[in-house]
């Protein structure tokens, strides 16, 4: 590899090859096997939900989860603008509309204030809501409390988008255990990954069973492969699955590598003025997935922008936190209640190396490239 320095690349050890190995070894390469079953047991008691369904992506686990809650052509789904597209994508598979809501400015998560006004709305108007599918954004969990009660009240279920959030909890419980659905993301650049893949969790067999089946081509068991509804091709392979039960015997090692990046972060912008850590006032229970600033130009001297081509020159990794979907041109049709801060965050954030891999030499170059920068502004 180079010497850049990433925002969040693989962690693997030899722990990871050992795993991936024996399962080579086992002759289980052809799709599903043991591994499989022994991730979603796993992930399943971490989490503490009934049933666990190991899929190839996040972005599948959604899609899947919104087909299994009925929702179709025609329906309205809210979800958070300010999330990454594969949300908004898997709404847009099922043939539904995404409707996108405005967030906290504190943690960038969807407002449940902008929530109940966007669903007393659509109700006095006679629209039929499918699903809530709020984001976890940057491993900080919603407030599924409020959002909850409120998917109660008037009918909806809820679908936890828990693709950044592994290990964080909310109310003292885990992010992937609230929600009808929930779903995880492994792919490359997150907490953990299987390289590519995702998981759907719920405490309700039905859906866990039609997942299942849908993931594997809708199969009729029956030899011949009988057909009645149309089927993905979406499950988890066992060798990917292998990697997976790796990656979650090292998560708490992981997370407790990136909270210390955190700290580091704390402790290097507690002198600049003008800069916050994002979230800084609620991160207790987050996962530390990405530690982003936000930058004030006014009272900085500098933007976002300056800050992240400083890092670019010293060959460092940075990034605006995601674009929110209602600024997104392939969703311009698409409704919204927006209220201004996802905007704000979007131009005011970026996002800087947090990966569990990065060493603390490393961490000491981002470091000494920040301050150079913060002082030569
Ligand atoms: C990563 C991510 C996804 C998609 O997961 P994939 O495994 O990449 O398909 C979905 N939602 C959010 C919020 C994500 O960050």
């Amino acid at each position: 590899m180079t010497n850049r320095i990433y925002m969040s690349s693989p962690d693997v050890s030899d722990v990871e090859e050992k795993y991936i190995l024996e399962a080579l070894k086992s002759g289980w390469i052809a799709p599903l096997g043991p591994d499989v079953n022994s991730f979603e047991n796993e992930m399943a008691d971490r989490i503490g939900r009934e049933h666990a369904v190991a899929l190839n992506s996040g972005t599948a686990a959604l899609h899947l989860a919104l087909l299994a809650h009925g929702v179709g052509p025609g329906d309205v789904v809210l979800t958070s603008t300010m999330t990454f597209a594969a949300t908004a994508n898997a709404i847009k598979y099922t043939g539904a509309e995404p409707y996108f809501v405005d967030c906290l400015p504190e943690t960038g998560n969807m407002d449940p204030t902008l929530l109940r006004e966007t669903l007393t709305a659509l109700h006095l108007a006679g629209e039929r809501v499918a699903a809530i599918v709020p984001v976890d954004l940057l491993g900080k969990c919603v407030d599924y409390v409020t959002i909850g009660q409120l998917a109660s009240e008037f009918g909806v279920p809820l679908v936890a988008d828990a693709a950044e959030s592994l290990g964080a909890f909310h109310e003292g419980l885990p992010a992937g255990s609230w929600g009808d659905t929930a779903i995880f993301s492994f792919n490359g650049n997150k907490i953990m990954t299987t390289s590519g893949g995702g998981m759907l969790l719920t405490d309700n067999e039905e859906i866990a069973d039609h997942v299942r089946y849908l993931a594997t081509q809708a199969r009729q068991p029956v030899v011949h492969y009988e057909h009645t509804d149309i089927g993905y091709n979406y499950r988890l392979s066992n060798l990917l699955a292998a990697l997976g039960r790796a990656q979650l015997s090292r998560l708490d090692e992981m997370i407790a590598r990136r909270a210390g990046h955190r700290a580091f972060y704390i402790e290097l912008f507690s002198e600049i003025e003008g800069v916050e850590i994002f979230g800084a006032s609620t991160h207790a229970d987050d996962n530390f997935w990405l530690t982003s600033v936000l930058v004030d130009p006014e009272i900085a001297g500098f933007d976002a922008k300056a800050l992240s081509m400083a890092l670019e020159a010293a060959n460092i990794e940075s990034r605006p936190l995601w674009k929110p979907m209602h600024l997104q041109p392939v969703f311009r049709s698409s409704r919204a209640t927006v209220n201004g801060s996802s905007q704000r965050l979007f131009e005011r954030g970026l996002t800087l190396p947090s990966g569990s891999v990065l060493s603390d030499q490393q961490m000491a170059v981002v470091g000494t490239t920040i301050k150079r920068f913060v002082e030569n502004a």
